[in-house]
């Protein structure tokens, strides 16, 4: 990009560079947000995590066009004194960082409520103290279960959107008993999003809270056995695409009656580079960040992805494409599930003038275009490693 170029915020005022700490940078939504700053804008980030893999490509090698804008921390931020000195050089903090796959949820639930609420406490407090502007990343279960779900099957009133739609500043939090631990990252998630909420309140922290709603692409979590542990269960994306590449059929959680509406994470870059960029319309507002177009029941999206993969790939889909399991085999005792999500796009709306662009279908072929490139031969090949031997 041209750094000279004067870029403008939505109000016509140009943008300053800033220097940006950003948490979690090593992750899936990390990695896109660094590459989209790198190569879009003229701001600097403090990249803290404790994995590089997905962002080498952009530390590496020296001569690119970026370089000097972009370094990496190796941070653990549960114990490690050097973050308040970068949060103290940064202009802005973004906080990513966590355990966030719904297979530690219920099996790992400790380090699941330390990650999302203990180990992020410091950084809002080091914010607030410093007073510097912090984005954090919440999510969209904090919502948890609809009114709706509780009405009866047959019940009209599962029609009327005023039962479903997901507004930040009007629908209740609903979350299963406490046995059911699936929803111990939806109720630490909350409780930091009211800590900050509360320090907004008492002590003028600039703040804007991002719920992001099934963002999903490229470099999302990881191939068991390929580049992630063999027994680890990734986010449905993943697992879907790992099936396929093995040529297996995609298990379906509980009959995959669950709905989720799934956004192409480039749509919703943009929108956390409209939040960065105008601090006068994003501070002090929750957002929510999904696709309400691309709704669809998980079974759906297996039979969606299973077409779409025998397009990029060039091979027929296998005569079984699904299989059902229940959740207690696949997650084990204590999941539980957020039966729908649609999320109410007024707010973001109205103070960024953000909208979603790509279609559940096109993003699903670019994503598996992807899959299909970075991980078919590598799996070809673990395939066939045991028989060899
Ligand atoms: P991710 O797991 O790919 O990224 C999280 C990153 O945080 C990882 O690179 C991890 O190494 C890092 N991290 C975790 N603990 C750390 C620690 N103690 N010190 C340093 N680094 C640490 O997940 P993601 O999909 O990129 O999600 C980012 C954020 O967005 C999370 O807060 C998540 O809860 C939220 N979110 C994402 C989605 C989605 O659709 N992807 C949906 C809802 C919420
Ligand atoms: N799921 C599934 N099969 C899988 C993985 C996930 O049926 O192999 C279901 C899961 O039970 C949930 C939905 O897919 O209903 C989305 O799961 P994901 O892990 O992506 O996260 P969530 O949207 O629940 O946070």
């Amino acid at each position: 990009m041209a750094s000279s170029a004067v870029r403008l915020d939505l109000d016509g005022k140009p943008i300053p560079a800033i220097t940006i700490c950003m948490i979690g940078a090593g992750g899936f939504i990390g990695s896109h947000l660094c590459e989209k700053i790198m190569s879009e804008t003229p701001h600097k980030v403090l990249a803290v995590d404790v994995y590089n893999d997905k962002i080498k490509h952009l530390l590496e090698p020296d001569s690119l066009p970026w370089n000097g804008r972009i370094q990496f921390h190796r941070i653990n931020i549960k114990n490690d004194s050097r973050l308040e000195g970068l949060v103290k050089m940064a202009d802005l903090t973004i906080n990513l960082a966590a355990i966030c796959t719904p297979a530690d949820y219920n099996t790992r639930p400790l380090d699941t409520i330390y990650s999302n609420f203990i180990d992020a406490l410091p950084v809002v407090k080091y914010c607030s103290e410093n007073n510097k502007r912090l984005i954090h990343f919440s999510t969209c279960e904090v919502y948890g279960k609809t009114i709706g779900s509780y009405l009866p099957k047959d019940s009209p009133l599962r029609q009327d959107p005023a039962y479903y739609i997901l507004k930040e500043d009007e629908s209740p939090c609903i979350f299963g008993s406490i046995e059911k631990q699936r929803w111990s990252y939806a109720c630490a998630k909350q409780l930091i999003e009211r800590l900050i909420y509360a320090e907004g309140a008492e002590n003028d922290l600039e703040f804007t809270i991002v719920r992001p709603f099934n963002w999903i692409g490229p470099r999302m979590d990881f191939i068991p056995g390929i580049d992630g542990p063999s027994e680890g269960v990734p986010r449905v994306l993943a697992c879907f695409s790992n099936n396929l590449l093995r040529r297996e059929p995609l298990k379906l959680v509980d009959g995959g009656e669950s709905q989720r509406t799934f956004i192409y994470i480039k749509d919703a870059i943009e929108a956390v580079m409209l939040m960065i960029e105008n601090p006068a319309r994003a501070n002090g507002h929750i957002f929510n960040v999904g696709n309400p177009n691309n709704e669809v029941t998980v079974r759906q999206l297996a039979e969606m992805m299973t077409q779409v993969y025998s397009k990029v790939s060039g091979e027929p889909s296998i005569d079984s494409p699904t299989i059902d399991v229940t959740s207690k085999e696949f997650y084990g005792v204590g999941y539980d599930d957020s039966d729908k999500r649609i999320p109410d796009m007024t707010i973001i709306n109205k103070q960024l003038g953000w909208n979603p662009k790509t279609s559940l279908w096109d993003l699903l072929e670019s994503t598996l275009t992807y899959q299909h490139r970075t991980y078919a031969e590598a799996i070809k090949q673990a395939i066939a490693k045991p028989l060899a031997s």
